[in-house]
């Protein structure tokens, strides 16, 4: 089998990866491990940037966005008894949009499956080959068990940060950059409505909260907790005590997924290695705090396919060249921010006095400073692109 780009991994990025390439006239294979109900049902992200909106938009990505997507102008903070609104859209002019990242992915799977080209579900033992040469390749067996093999001129690594790709990039040229945090969110998702048009992010002595929402009638709410918390110690009873406490009331309905997310920063340079490029989480992760994973792999998508495009089209190799560099400078910019808004947030149980103080000072002064605020809203709304 031969194709121009075979893309490993059908999440956001490799998705994307390939809706846009498909638009440029370039051929993809996408690889997937996981059955097609398993990604289209997998609840993650769901926060997008205006640019992540008007990028899914500009690529006939947007229909159903724009018709069941929830925008938000603003969102709130809260700190012991204060509460402040930062209204992103006065200070940037810019706004945000809920859309669950499962409802993204259905609409791409869907736009891949019209345009005929292929998509491999459950896919076993992905493994790749020959990346430093140009004619790159893929093996893996599909689900009766049979071994097929991918010639192409490029590989994308879009398998998130467990998947094969990074793994295949020499140890020597790889660089890694990490943080974990000493804490983690149980998150749920209940059928209950919003208790806020918009989101809140609350720090509280017993910990980080965070109410949002999927849809009119979903609400996600997190609460941090330790890394290797045990679900089973937390009937919903006391999932909803430990919510009201620190985030004021909020409206009860049925748990119908509960879950634990590690928080961590991390970013693995460069993000290309001869023909291999990787782009999303197979790079880099974000905690969740600043709801950058999914726009990250978005924007790394955005410069990958217009590199692929100018390659393509005969005008060189300059951008594919400069791909690692171009989105690793934003990258840091918003692993950066992800870091600034985990760290004033949640409780370190470590922290002493003198920390707890300081961390308190630094969110009242958010709260309070008209510059403070603008630097948040610009980051949180999306900085610029830069391709
Ligand atoms: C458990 C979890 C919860 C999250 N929650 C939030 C949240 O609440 N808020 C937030 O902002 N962000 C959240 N994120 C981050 C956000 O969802 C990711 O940043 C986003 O999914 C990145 O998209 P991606 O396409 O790069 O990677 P992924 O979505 O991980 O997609 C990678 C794909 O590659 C496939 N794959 C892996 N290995 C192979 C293989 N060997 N062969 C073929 N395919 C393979 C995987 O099955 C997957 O479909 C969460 C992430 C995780 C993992």
């Amino acid at each position: 089998m031969r194709t121009q780009v075979g893309i490993i991994g059908a999440g956001p990025a490799g998705l994307l990866l390939a809706h846009l390439l498909h638009r440029a006239g370039i051929d993809s294979v996408i690889l997937e491990q996981k059955s097609r109900p398993y990604i289209e049902g997998r609840i993650r992200a769901g926060l997008l940037e205006q640019g992540s909106v008007e990028t899914l938009t500009e690529a006939g990505l947007g229909e159903r966005l724009h018709r069941e997507g929830l925008v938000h102008d603003g969102l709130e903070l809260r700190c012991d008894d204060m509460a402040e609104r930062i209204d992103l859209h006065g200070l940037t002019g810019r706004r945000v949009t809920i859309y669950g990242q499962q409802e993204a992915v259905k609409d791409m799977v869907a736009a891949r499956l019209a345009t005929g080209r292929p998509l491999h579900f459950e896919v076993e033992d992905t493994q790749l080959h020959d990346i430093a040469t140009d004619q790159p390749r893929i093996t893996w067996t599909d689900q009766h068990g049979e071994r097929h093999e991918l010639r192409c001129d490029v590989i994308a690594g879009c398998d998130g940060f467990h998947g094969p790709s990074r793994a295949a990039m020499p140890a020597e040229v790889l660089r890694v950059y990490e943080r974990v945090y000493p804490f983690a969110w149980l998150g749920i998702l209940a059928e209950a409505s919003p208790v806020s048009h918009e989101l809140i992010y609350a720090r509280h002595e017993e910990g980080f909260a965070l109410a949002t929402m999927r849809s009119a009638r979903l609400s996600r709410l997190y609460l941090q907790c330790a890394p290797d918390e045990d679900l089973n110690e937390w009937p919903d009873a006391r999932i909803w005590e430990h919510l009201h406490r620190r985030l004021g009331r909020v409206n009860e309905g049925p748990i119908l997924q509960k879950g634990v997310t590690a928080m961590r920063s991390f970013v693995a340079e460069p993000m290309r290695h001869g023909r291999l490029f990787l782009a999303g989480d197979a790079a880099h992760i974000v905690p969740p705090t600043g709801a950058k994973g999914m726009n990250l792999a978005v924007a790394d998508v955005r410069v990958l396919a217009a590199a692929l495009a100018d390659f393509y089209r005969g005008r060189g190799t300059g951008l594919m060249d400069r791909y690692s560099e171009i989105c690793l400078r934003r990258i840091w910019k918003v692993q950066r921010f992800s870091w600034w808004m985990t760290a004033m947030l949640h409780r370190f149980s470590a922290e002493d006095a003198f920390e707890h103080r300081v961390q308190t000072a630094e969110l009242h002064y958010v709260m309070q400073s008209q510059a403070m605020r603008t630097a948040l809203a610009e980051q949180y709304v999306g900085l610029p692109y830069e391709v």
